[in-house]
């Protein structure tokens, strides 16, 4: 199942996503007389298995439900949660390939993380599959991306253990951590580096974690200007899913929605040779197999 957040210019609606098409989730849900609260990601997240199975049956029915389905192509796709409730939480340096880049250009030998090494882009940060990212070159000259699963978690809770923790798991989308690496630098924390305003798109769709299965299969790829920079495996993580929610929810509980970006693979741009930062103008397209891509322009603004 492909759940998307999307804009008719008028209000947000939440839909089923299906070859070019939308099932306005809320009108379905009434047409079949359907208690649960359809009205936004959130609400059917929050709703828990009551919430699924009335999602099951919608499936079932959807070819009857004609008036329900909406053309995408005018429709504006949305972060899936288009407003979390709370920071994206995310994993830094998880691919052993990413980790050996960082530490080349410092100069220093590779030392690997003994735990998940965690740190949350605001909330603001949030931006939509096809939206533009601004790129203020006062405030960063090495603005860069990262391709990264992200994880949404459905059921919450706290001490999860590693053997359910897939249980806790909603679905997947697609993030790019876009980073201002001058920034992560000088303020020798990562936060603000990674916080600026629509530095986080998310999308195109949540797919369910049913239809994923195993989220090690996956594959991640981004380009710029069509020239792929970044291509690796889930597999490749050092700390798998069940490992990253284990840490994470260790006295600190998840709630359903949350979102973790679990980190993201070599060939970012500050590891080239000669490293390369983004500009305006700059195509960045994020991709993994079966869920979909984030298609974002890079936008240079200049500040009063
Ligand atoms: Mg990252």
């Amino acid at each position: 199942m492909r759940l998307v957040s999307c804009s008719d210019g008028a209000r947000t609606l939440t839909g089923l996503w299906r070859d070019g098409q939308v099932l306005d989730l809320a009108a379905a849900g009434r047409r079949l007389n359907e208690a649960a609260d359809l009205g936004s990601m959130l609400s059917i997240i929050r709703g828990g298995e009551a919430t699924q199975a009335a999602l099951q049956r919608i499936e079932a029915r959807s070819s009857e439900l004609t008036d329900a389905w909406l053309d995408a192509a005018p429709l504006r796709l949305l972060a899936p949660i288009p407003v979390p409730v709370r920071n994206v939480f995310c994993v830094g340096r998880n691919y052993l390939d990413h980790i050996k880049e960082g530490y080349a250009v410092a100069g220093r030998e590779t030392r690997l993380p003994e735990v998940p090494q965690f740190f949350t882009k605001a909330t603001g940060a949030v931006n939509s599959p096809e939206g533009d990212v601004r790129l203020d070159s006062r405030l960063t000259q090495l603005f860069d991306y990262e391709v990264e699963l992200a994880v949404v978690i459905g059921r919450g809770g706290r001490d999860i253990p590693p053997a359910s923790a897939l249980e806790h798991v909603f679905g997947y989308t697609v993030a790019n951590d876009f980073t201002a690496r001058d920034l992560q630098r000088r303020h020798e924390q990562w936060f603000k580096g990674k916080s600026l305003d629509g530095s986080c798109p998310l999308g195109p769709c949540i797919v369910d974690r049913a239809e994923i299965g195993d989220p090690t299969t996956l594959e991640l790829s981004l380009s710029v200007n069509g020239e792929e920079r970044q291509r690796g495996r889930v597999a490749q993580m050092i700390f798998d899913i069940p490992a990253i929610i284990a840490s994470l929810s260790a006295g600190l509980t998840l709630e359903p929605g949350d979102i973790i970006s679990t980190g993201t693979p070599s060939g970012v741009g500050f590891a080239m040779n000669p490293p390369q930062a983004l500009k305006g103008g700059d195509l960045v397209v994020a991709r993994i197999d079966r869920i979909g891509e984030l298609r974002n322009r890079i936008v240079e603004v200049s500040r009063p």
